[in-house]
């Protein structure tokens, strides 16, 4: 039986595999084109793939290993060899993806078996299961859904109850570092030649694409054994404090206490169950406390495998969703990160220096600006598509399309829209920034607070209504006739000046 590996199934363990002596890859060029992929992102997908190659070839595999320009051309080449090969390949989380590979497969005069990807913890029939009669017009909720996986699995339950009485200890993670405060240094990875080789090329045949080109930007692991490093390195250096600053943004710190386990889980070199394994054992060792421990649970097995699921019910619509109608091209700043504003320039800097940013950078700076500012969640989405090393369209498209941009009402019921306060508070990045937190209009107030206001307003009719917005438009109900016309003229100098790129 031959198993067709995609890039991002990258476990020499993978459940189709205990079956199978033959192996097919395909490293597809010109599918690397279809969007300026930051250069790290495919110097880590094609390394990474070729140490899994080489790995499977070690454990006595058969690989055939095609480097070609689209997927059609490698099923071509494959076929050509071994003819009417019957394939089996665990389901892609992108929409469409196997019925496209089906086609392309079935065209070649071969067969194609879709089975389970093992990739994730939950399946399709669990979470279809939970979700009953509920259908995506009602929306999903992932508090109810993160107990419902808590329970399923058994994860820091003590017999039918949480661990330590609640199910989520989110008000003990919104902490801001002491002044002086520095996160534990990163984990290190030397690329070895196949890396540096597979960079070379990267940069050579893309090299017109948006990001770092420098070698320096690939501090991601590129294999299995890296990424079990990480993941020790995360659980006992970074875990304790994970908690605590969650939700915090420190200038000149681009990773804080967070795993940056993220490309290694959706390259399949990490699994789910093991980083959650990992977290909970140094609980109970007492080595990381419970609002640490519970808070990364319910990011891996909580929002992660949420998302998966609402993007499959939830697609092809999610898409293209746009409720709030916002049509505006993304801002030059995105692509330059030329920008006075210390928040949006430190988050754009870190997409850019190494393809990561961490999540209140891209909730709360990267996408909350783009969503008061008026930007197509589209033009959002293709962003971050080709901007993170993390990104993969099933994740990427719930992330910004559902949650950061509003754009559909599937997976929150209101939008994650705040005001320079919300940045303030979480961070130190107003303080020396060239903008005046507290001020909301006239030249030099923080270009957020005009824009939030005026986003309030622009999209009262869709918004007012919503559960969780009463508080906020009791105070646009208390500003006066002249404010909201100095907020106006504000908030339009803002969206120019950042069109021109002199914001
Ligand atoms: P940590 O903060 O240490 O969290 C632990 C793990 O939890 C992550 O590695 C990730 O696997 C998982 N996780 C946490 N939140 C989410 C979430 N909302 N959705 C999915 N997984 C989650 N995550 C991606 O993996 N790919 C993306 O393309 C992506 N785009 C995003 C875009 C926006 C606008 C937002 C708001 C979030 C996005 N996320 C995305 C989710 C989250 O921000 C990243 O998973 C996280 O920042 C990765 O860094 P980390 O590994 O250090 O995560």
């Amino acid at each position: 039986m031959t198993v067709w590996l995609l890039g991002d199934q990258l476990s020499p363990d993978a459940a189709p595999l205990a079956t199978a002596d033959h192996v097919l890859m395909i490293e597809a060029h010109g599918f690397a084109e279809r969007l300026p992929y930051h250069p790290a992102k495919l110097t880590l997908l094609f390394s990474a793939m070729r140490h899994c190659r080489d790995e499977l070839r070690g454990r006595g595999y058969e690989v055939t290993y095609v480097e070609t320009e689209t997927f059609g051309e490698g099923l071509s080449e494959y076929f050509e060899a071994a003819p009417d090969d019957a394939l089996v390949l665990m389901d892609p989380p992108s929409h469409g993806a196997a019925a496209r590979f089906t086609e392309l497969v079935e065209e070649r005069g071969g067969t194609l078996t879709v089975v389970e990807n093992d990739r994730f913890l939950t399946t399709p029939d669990l979470f279809d299961e939970w979700a009953g009669d509920r259908s995506v017009d009602e929306g999903f909720r992932q508090e109810q859904w993160y107990r419902f996986v808590r329970r399923e699995f058994d994860i820091l339950m003590n017999g039918d109850e949480p661990e330590g009485g609640a199910w989520n200890y989110d008000d003990q993670n919104r902490e801001t570092p002491p002044d002086g405060w520095s996160p534990p240094p990163t984990p290190t990875f030397d690329p070895d030649a196949l890396t540096r080789e597979v960079h070379e090329f990267v940069t050579e045949r893309y090299a017109d694409h948006w990001g770092n080109p420098s070698l320096e930007a690939v501090v991601w692991p590129v294999t299995r054994s890296e990424a079990l490093s990480a993941l020790d390195h995360f659980v006992s250096a970074r875990l304790p404090e994970f908690g605590d600053y969650q939700d915090a943004l420190v200038e000149g710190e681009w990773a804080l206490s967070h795993s940056l386990l993220s490309s290694s889980l959706n390259l399949g070199l990490l699994h789910p169950q093991e980083v959650v394994d990992s977290a909970v054992e140094a609980y109970h060792r007492e080595e990381a406390p419970l609002n640490s421990v519970e808070g990364f649970v319910r990011q891996v097995v909580g929002w992660r495998e949420f998302m998966r699921h609402v993007y499959r019910r939830a697609m092809p619509a999610m898409g293209e969703a746009n409720q709030l109608e916002q049509e505006r091209e993304l801002p030059p700043l995105y692509w330059d990160g030329e920008t006075d504003m210390t928040c949006l320039s430190e988050a754009v800097s870190h997409v850019h220096d190494r393809g990561y940013a961490h999540h209140i950078e891209r909730l709360m700076v990267l996408s909350n600006f783009a969503l008061v500012y008026g930007a197509a969640p589209q033009a959002l989405n293709r962003w971050f598509h080709l901007g993170f090393v993390d990104a993969y369209h099933w994740v990427t498209t719930p992330n910004v399309v559902g949650m950061g941009s509003f754009a559909t009402d599937v997976l929150s019921s209101k939008p994650y829209a705040s005001s320079g306060n919300y940045i303030n508070e979480m961070s130190d990045f107003c303080a020396g920034c060239e903008y005046t937190v507290s001020r909301t209009t006239g030249e030099g107030a923080c270009p957020f607070n005009a824009l939030y206001w005026d986003f309030l307003k622009e999209n009262e009719e869709r918004l007012r209504g919503t559960g969780r917005m009463g508080l906020m438009y009791s105070h646009v109900d208390n500003k006066s006739d002249e404010e909201w016309e100095a907020i106006r003229e504000r908030a339009e100098t803002v969206r120019e000046r950042a069109r021109a790129g002199e914001l």
